[in-house]
């Protein structure tokens, strides 16, 4: 499998917002790429490692929660991650995956979906045989007009509000903070929850947290 990178950390937005966790960062995406993408790194910087290779690595962490991010890692379900998933389970972790939805998904009900749909060049670049296999939507606002672009495809997909939550936009803490305000109102106003991204808030546009 292709990793960009491996570590500890806090989970920083969602519905495990502030869990402790281990982070397995899948390598590429799919194009287009989101023009405010805040991990370009995990693009193209890339380590190939066995299956056996990522476990023992996880071990040095504390805890049993991993959450399995990218880039997009439902490009290598096939080329390991089906495996990687099994073997975590086995061995007693709950998984939490972040996705694009941008490519198929498989049924996964051993562990949490949370998948953030982007709004790129006026399209939602969202596979529509994921709706139901995704649990959560985590979706990006950056000013009015994502707002409306969100509540239509809440709509159009008859997504629930259970399963959404809102995040403010922002590569750096000066602009989430700039965004929070309005994503509030919005939340409040249509019964969403709001997530914030802490490790943004924290640590600003530090990598690896
Ligand atoms: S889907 Fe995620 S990893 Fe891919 S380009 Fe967009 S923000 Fe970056």
């Amino acid at each position: 499998m292709n990793i960009t990178e491996i570590f500890h950390s806090l989970q920083g937005e969602g519905p495990l917002i502030g869990l402790p966790a281990s982070f397995i960062r899948f390598t590429g995406c799919l194009e287009p790429y989101c023009p405010w993408c805040d991990t370009r790194y995990a693009l193209h910087e890339s380590t190939e490692m066995t299956l056996g290779q990522i476990v023992d690595e996880l071990k040095n962490y504390p805890g049993k929660t991993v959450v399995i991010t990218g880039g997009e890692p439902f490009l290598q379900w096939d080329a390991g991650l089906s495996e990687l998933h099994t073997e975590l389970i086995r061995m007693g972790y709950a998984i939490q995956y972040e996705t694009s939805g941008k490519t198929g998904l498989p049924m996964i009900d051993d562990a949490v979906v949370v998948c953030s749909p982007k709004f790129i060049d006026s399209t939602w670049r969202f596979d529509p045989s994921n709706l139901g296999k995704v649990h959560y939507y985590k979706f990006l606002a950056g000013n009015h007009e994502s707002l409306t672009g969100i509540l239509s495809f809440i709509h159009e997909n008859a997504i629930a509000a259970g399963q959404v939550y809102v995040m403010p936009i922002g590569m750096t803490r000066d602009e989430q903070l700039r965004t929070m305000e309005m994503v509030f109102d919005f939340c409040r106003d249509n019964g969403y929850r709001m997530t914030p991204r802490l490790h943004i808030l924290t640590f600003d546009n530090r990598r690896g947290v």
